[in-house]
């Protein structure tokens, strides 16, 4: 079995060596994305395994489908980056990554946390030895009533965790789960009531742009946003507007609209073409991070490990439990 993986950063190196050694099959690791110019590198090789920043759409897949490869394994949870109806016209097994949700829940409670005290306008005092307090009196999280809109793996570990801070807890999911300890209502009775509202649903056509100017109009002022699902959840002229009105009382977002090609690369020389992004960095009450909720040093291994096991699963033509197609 012979496997290439693509986009393998420095971090991921061991693990793969590691498994390579342990099950005994070839990988042969390379630091660029899948795309036209790359895949030609896989040819001879059984199977494929990528990150996100890949766009393996309808043209990726039917050149691949003209290769050796017959199995691709993205090691992400996410997958709206691969076009699955045409990996399925191609004859191409997909598989996609698993790993504890937890990591993503403690980040989207970190930015809640960042943001009812204030600590970005903070950090930047103590850089210049202003420690005054004036303006960054801050909220505890005990007196808020929390959204969690999608309550899969990580939106329930939220809650789960919220719990214990005391806050009032709502959630929306068109698929309630038994057990939790939020109450379930409609999308606009969390709009209407909540003071934080926590993004954890998948990226589809029924969430895409979900938070738009006519569901921030609903919202309470001052309302405070996270975003540690997807970019695209959010319209982003939308939350721009909101945070210039001061409808919008703080925004934490560790994934944004376009965000490919910038995000995880180092681009200090580079010309970034994303005016939002850059827009949104200069607000106090704006804390964006570089879509890193997922990156611990467990997520990472689960990662490389689910990519590698998949690829080798699906090749051999057995069930694997992230089987996408
Ligand atoms: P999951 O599949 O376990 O849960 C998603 C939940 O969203 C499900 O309960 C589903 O019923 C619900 N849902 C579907 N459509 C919905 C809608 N229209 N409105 C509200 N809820 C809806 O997924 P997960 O593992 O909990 O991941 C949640 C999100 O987090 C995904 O978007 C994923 O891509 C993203 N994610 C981000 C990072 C990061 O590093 N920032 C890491 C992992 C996952």
């Amino acid at each position: 079995m012979k496997l290439f993986a693509y986009e393998v950063r420095d971090d991921e190196r061991d693990y793969f060596e590691a498994l390579q050694k342990e099950l005994n099959i070839e990988i042969y690791l390379y630091e660029g994305i899948l795309d036209h110019e790359s895949i030609h590198l896989c040819e001879g090789y059984d199977a494929i395994t990528t990150l996100g920043q890949s766009t393996i759409d309808h043209s990726i897949l039917e050149e691949l489908s003209q290769t050796s490869v017959g199995v691709l394994t993205t090691r992400t949870i996410g997958y709206n980056h691969i076009d699955l109806e045409a990996a399925r016209k191609y004859g191409i097994s997909v598989a996609n990554a698993s790993y504890p949700p937890n990591g993503v829940a403690e980040y989207a409670i970190m930015l809640m946390l960042l943001l009812l005290r204030n600590y970005k306008p903070a950090l930047w005092r103590i850089q210049v030895n202003d420690y005054s307090l004036n303006g960054l009196q801050g909220k505890e999280l005990r007196q808020m009533t929390v959204g969690v809109i999608g309550t899969g793996k990580i939106g329930a570990c939220v809650i789960q965790y919220l719990q214990s801070f005391g806050c009032k807890l709502l959630a929306y999911d068109p698929y309630p789960k038994e057990g939790l300890s939020a109450k379930y209502v409609s999308l606009d009775e969390i709009y209407q009531q909540c003071d934080i509202i926590t993004l954890h649903s998948p990226l589809n056509d029924s969430t895409y742009h979900m938070i738009d100017s006519s569901s921030i109009e609903k919202m309470k002022d001052g309302v405070i946003l996270i975003n540690c699902a997807r970019g695209e959840l959010i319209d982003t002229d939308s939350v721009i507007d909101g945070i210039e009105s001061e409808k919008i009382g703080g925004l934490g977002l560790d994934v944004i609209e376009n965000e490919t090609g910038i995000y995880h690369l180092d681009l200090r020389s580079d010309i970034i073409k994303n005016r939002d992004m850059a827009y949104l960095r200069q607000f106090p009450n704006v804390v964006t991070t570089q879509h890193m909720a997922f990156y611990t040093d467990e997520a990472v291994k689960s990662m490389v490990e689910y990519g590698v096991k998949g690829a080798i699963a699906l090749t051999n033509h057995l069930d694997f439990e992230t089987k996408l197609v």
